[in-house]
């Protein structure tokens, strides 16, 4: 029977070792929820890395393990994860992506050549499980030569791709001394999907102008072949997160929260560790806000949440201390005897606590500089059971296309977030009910499940127009 193969970096499982014994615990991330539909089924399986460094003599042992769960492993060197993960990925890609490319970026030819060597370790593997009939879909950034290293050896073989990264205009994107192989790359795919309009658009004319290659609309033809290309907004589960407001635990705790803050109008921000996310430029509007309007000093708090992301590399550490270090002079600054502007926490919290804030917060403030989709918006959206509560929401965030009765703003102007946070906190009852049962229906209409239905429907119907078409 023909099978699915989910590919993405990392498997959707965190190993622990405990007494040398190795332990696998379920992530609860949000692809993997959504595409625990697909791998858990029939004999589908999902093939990525184990996040960890295995020796040699563990890997049996790790893929034994794994099997039991229908995962595959890809096993990377210390060397790989330095080039391929942290440099080529995450240095480059991920920056040049997020519009971050200065003319300081350094394009390493090793970053590329680990880039090269470990998506054909993928390949390998994927090539060792994949049978005729078999439909992959390889996911992100770090795989975007894959689909071609696959349509090489299976030419037949049905292949989707999703970015779940924005794609760049073509002036940042031609930036890359790689360009045209990533974007050969991609195109071995059937299917390439981004989570907006805009990514296709751009993507579509890279293409045109980097490769010698016709683009009609959203279809692309290369040689016999034509790839399709569209936009497919990742939802998230909205059911888990409604679900999770009516636990016992998590209703005390949003108690909690606002009896501590019972004086205080909480405004919530969640965000991995990442300059993309506008962190900085936060902590900017509410200093500025303190500064011209006294009469919030006492009345609110940031409650800002940071979760430590790739704090190994040199521009993350930086950005970490200066975050401490605005909030510090902001918390130094305006702080009372009972009083402090941002409770800030470094640190990665449970998904109860997580719904106990999305609950207790009047206001949720989500202001990347760049964001494939944001997901946190969704949740924050999915876990206003009472339909109250105001979402800020940056405009360069891919969710600002579909969460259109959020405050929109743009994340560079510093003033205009300051009064969007006033606009959030004086919003009456009447429209912040209005605005969050629109957003409400749509998170939950077009939720994960959803998203992966569309994607693999839209796949196999294209895959069915080649054939009917050689
Ligand atoms: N999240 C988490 N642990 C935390 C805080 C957040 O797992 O302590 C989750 C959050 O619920 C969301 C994800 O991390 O699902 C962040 O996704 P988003 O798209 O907002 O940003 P990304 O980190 O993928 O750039």
């Amino acid at each position: 029977m023909p099978k699915t193969i989910i590919v993405a970096n990392r498997l959707p499982v965190k190993i622990q070792e405990n007494n040398n014994e190795f332990n696998l615990m379920p992530s609860e991330g949000g692809l993997a929820t959504g595409l625990g539909s697909v791998y858990k089924t029939d004999n589908n399986i999902w093939i990525g890395w184990p996040g960890q460094v295995i020796a040699d003599e563990r890997k049996d042992e790790v893929a034994g393990k794994l099997k039991d769960l229908s995962l595959v492993p890809v096993y990377l060197t210390q060397e790989d994860v330095l080039e391929f993960y942290e440099g080529f990925s995450n240095d480059v890609l991920w920056p040049v992506f997020h519009y971050y490319a200065s003319t300081y970026t350094t394009y390493k030819p090793s970053n590329w050549d680990y880039y090269q060597t470990v998506n054909q370790k993928f390949a390998d593997v994927i090539l060792q499980h994949c049978e005729p009939g078999d439909t992959i879909w390889i996911h992100d950034y770090q795989l975007l030569l894959l689909p071609a290293l696959i349509r090489k050896q299976r030419p037949d073989i049905s292949i989707g791709f999703f970015l779940h990264i924005p794609f760049p205009s073509h002036e940042m994107y031609r930036l890359i001394p790689w360009r045209a192989e990533l974007l050969r790359g991609m195109l071995g795919a059937d299917l390439i999907g981004f989570h907006t309009f805009d990514d296709v658009r751009h993507f579509l004319s890279s293409v045109s102008r980097i490769l010698p290659t016709p683009v009609s609309s959203n279809v692309i033809t290369c040689g016999e072949r034509s790839i399709v290309v569209e936009s497919f907004p990742m939802g998230i589960d909205e059911q888990k997160y409604a679900g999770l407001t009516r636990l016992p635990e998590v209703i005390e705790h949003a108690d909690q929260i606002r009896e501590i803050y019972k004086n205080n109008r909480l405004i919530l921000s969640i965000d991995r560790l990442d300059y993309s996310k506008g962190i900085l430029q936060r902590l900017q509007a509410l200093e500025l806000l303190l500064e011209e309007h006294p009469e919030y000093v006492g009345q609110l708090t940031l409650y800002m949440v940071v979760v430590p992301s790739r704090d190994t590399v040199p521009q993350y550490m930086h950005l970490h201390d200066q975050i401490d270090k605005k909030v510090g002079n902001i918390n130094a600054k305006y702080r009372t005897i009972d009083w402090t502007p941002v409770s800030y926490y470094y640190r990665s919290l449970s998904i109860e606590t997580l719904s106990a804030l999305y609950s207790a917060a009047d206001v949720c403030l989500v202001n990347p500089m760049r964001d494939g989709m944001n997901l946190v918006s969704k949740e924050y959206v999915a876990s206003r059971t009472n339909n109250d509560g105001v979402l800020v929401l940056s405009e360069m965030a891919g969710a600002s296309r579909e969460l259109i009765d959020a405050i929109l703003v743009n994340p560079n102007n510093v003033i205009q977030v300051k009064d969007a946070i006033i606009e959030a906190l004086n919003m009456p009852l009447e429209e912040q009910q209005r605005r969050m049962k629109q957003m409400r229906q749509l998170v939950a209409k077009f939720n994960v499940n959803h998203w992966v239905q569309i994607f693999m429907e839209r796949l196999n119907e294209v895959k069915l127009l080649q054939r009917s078409m050689q």
